[in-house]
């Protein structure tokens, strides 16, 4: 059974205990409403190490828009089932207060690539991201802590954080997890219609076939949604779509 712990004290004292003295843990965190992707991460995290640490967090501090952080789904109940059936050990699910003791007045911030891409629509996305992944990291003190490269740029600047500031856990990247037609699996995948979730495959194709960024935006426009960017970097392609009321991200090797 996992066992959930909801505070830093409680976390740090089940780390310190003898129980987990020379353990490998493994961490995987998550904002909750856990699909498949996540599962990945879980199953990938449970046969590298010998004990699991799931976070379970809607971090409010990374969310600009305060509509997005109220329509974030939240589904405990099969988030715990999940967790039981990839052998979690420890579920951590902090709240606010607990969490930023400080009100936030303490930031972890990067500079430049942070700027760039979601963090351009986004002011203060990336700073709420690298602050709570911090704060988790010194918790959880994991040997591992793994990442989806759904969220590249999330993965890209935790991995220049972890190096930054000397932290002794390895980032593990996971290839991103993807439904039968392409659509990369999303929590906010629910927050579709059922009409903008036949079309939602679309994003994936156009961004493997167009020839350029600019091709990918025109045919991504054609849709009639608003494209935020379109942007090849090194050997990537980043996209964010509004898809109706919900602003989907992907990315793809070139
Ligand atoms: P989230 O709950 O959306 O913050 O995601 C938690 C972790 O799961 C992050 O490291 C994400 O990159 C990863 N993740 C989310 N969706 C996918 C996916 N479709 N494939 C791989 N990893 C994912």
């Amino acid at each position: 059974m996992a066992v959930v712990i909801r505070t830093p004290q409680e976390l740090m004292q089940w780390r310190n205990s003898a129980s987990v003295a020379g353990k490998k843990v493994g961490f995987v965190p998550t904002m909750g409403a856990l699909h498949h992707g996540h599962e990945t991460l879980l199953e990938k995290a449970r046969s590298e190490n010998e004990l699991l640490v799931l976070s379970i967090y809607v971090n409010s501090t990374q969310f600009n828009d305060k509509k997005d952080f109220e329509k974030y789904p939240i589904t405990w109940d099969a988030d715990l089932q999940m967790a039981e059936k990839n052998k979690v050990d420890v579920v951590f699910a902090p709240t606010y207060e607990v969490m930023y003791p400080d009100q936030y007045r303490y930031k972890v911030i990067e500079t430049e690539f942070s700027k760039e891409l979601c963090g351009k629509d986004r002011p203060g996305h990336f700073d709420g991201v690298l602050s709570v992944v911090m704060k988790l990291l010194q918790i959880v003190r994991p040997d591992r802590a793994y990442f989806g490269e759904k969220d590249f740029q999330q993965l890209t600047l935790i991995k220049g954080m972890v190096q930054a500031f000397f932290l002794p856990t390895e980032i593990i990247p996971v290839a991103t997890v993807r439904e039968q037609d392409g659509l990369a699996m999303s929590s906010r995948n629910v927050r579709l219609t059922a009409q903008e979730r036949e079309k939602a495959p679309l994003i994936y194709r156009i961004i493997t076939t167009a020839k350029t960024a600019q091709e990918a935006r025109q045919q991504l426009e054609a849709q009639n949604w608003s494209v935020d960017y379109v942007v090849d970097k090194a050997d990537r392609r980043f996209v964010a779509v509004r898809v109706g009321e919900v602003r989907l991200i992907d990315n793809v090797q070139i």
